[in-house]
């Protein structure tokens, strides 16, 4: 836009730009040019049960590979996406892959199985998320039961009254809806109520240092029971050791994502882990007392 504006404006703009806003500005202008060089894909992770050790499911995970820059991670990129809208393109492409995923998965048998997708909260904004979800759901004759989308609690927080509406309509066509990143936000617990949620991922922040930080384990074990109160269900992400594991389900979480059980796989490596995996050995690991 500064170009546009006279050669003038645009060598001031670009002396006064700092090292980092430079980089931004060229991280950009590829992600301009990524949809249609096709440089997405998707990843996805799987999350277990700790009831019975069963996986329910795994939440996509977009991967950016730049033919200029190699490869841009998610927590560079999906800012910028945001702040320039692209996000808008980028989600809907998303969306539609995870689905096909989904149903790819189930003609393979994975009937049981759900896919979470993260959405930002412009698409609940801006976007007819509604319409694009239901469109989709129907050419592809995939169960809205087995869709969970994901908005982290900051975003949808500050955005509580104009979001309502849009995640209402997303719950009516049967759809599941998670606020990620818990705890990192500042969750009026009216809306908390409010908001028709199923469930609550508590942020890998907390998780690191269960069984090391008792602040850390308080947060959690309050989260959990809050969570369970209010008819949620709760995921911890970020679990990477048995001991955290261990932790959670003696204070009763439902289910648990990260390293520990498996780090974000391609669709086809995915597939093969969840036909392939045996529940039963998780439902061996003692409780840490
Ligand atoms: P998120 O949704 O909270 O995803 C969890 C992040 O934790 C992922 O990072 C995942 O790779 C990472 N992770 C998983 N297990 C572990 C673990 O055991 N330990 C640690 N330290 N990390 C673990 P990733 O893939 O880099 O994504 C970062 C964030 O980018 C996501 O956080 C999400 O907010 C956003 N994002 C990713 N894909 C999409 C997308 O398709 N759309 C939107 N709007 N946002 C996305
Ligand atoms: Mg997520
Ligand atoms: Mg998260
Ligand atoms: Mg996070």
């Amino acid at each position: 836009q500064a170009k546009a504006e006279g050669r003038n404006t645009y060598q001031i703009y670009n002396e006064t730009m700092d090292a980092e806003s430079r980089r931004r500005a060229t991280v950009l202008a590829s992600l301009r040019k990524a949809m249609d060089r096709g440089e997405f894909r998707l990843v996805y992770q799987p999350r277990m049960a700790l009831a019975d050790g069963r996986i329910t499911g795994a939440e996509a995970l977009l991967r950016w590979h730049s033919s200029e820059l190699g490869e841009i991670s998610p927590q560079v990129f999906i800012p910028l996406a945001e702040e320039s809208g692209l996000i808008l393109q980028i989600g809907e492409w998303v969306l539609g892959e995870a689905l096909a995923t989904l149903k790819r998965w189930r003609s393979h048998g994975l009937t049981e199985t759900s896919v979470a997708v993260n959405v930002s909260v412009l698409q609940l904004l801006r976007s007819n998320l509604p319409d694009v979800l239901r469109n989709l759901i129907q050419d592809l004759g995939v169960p809205a039961n087995r869709i969970e989308l994901e908005v982290t609690e900051s975003m949808v927080m500050q955005n509580a009254e104009q979001t309502t509406h849009v995640l209402n309509e997303l719950r009516k066509l049967g759809i599941t809806l998670a606020i990620d990143d818990f705890g990192t936000g500042y969750s009026s617990l009216v809306y908390l109520k409010r908001l028709p949620i199923d469930t609550l991922k508590i942020d890998k922040e907390f998780i690191g240092d269960l069984t090391r930080d008792p602040d850390d384990e308080a947060i959690t074990a309050t989260v959990i029971t809050m969570g369970h109160s209010l008819g949620l269900n709760v995921i911890a992400e970020g679990v990477e050791s048995e001991q955290q594991l261990s932790y959670l389900r003696e204070q009763g979480c439902d289910e648990i994502q990260g390293f520990w059980l498996s780090p974000p796989l391609d669709a086809h490596r995915c597939l093969a882990f969840i036909r392939t995996w045996q529940p039963g050995a998780v439902a061996a690991i003692p409780a840490p007392y």
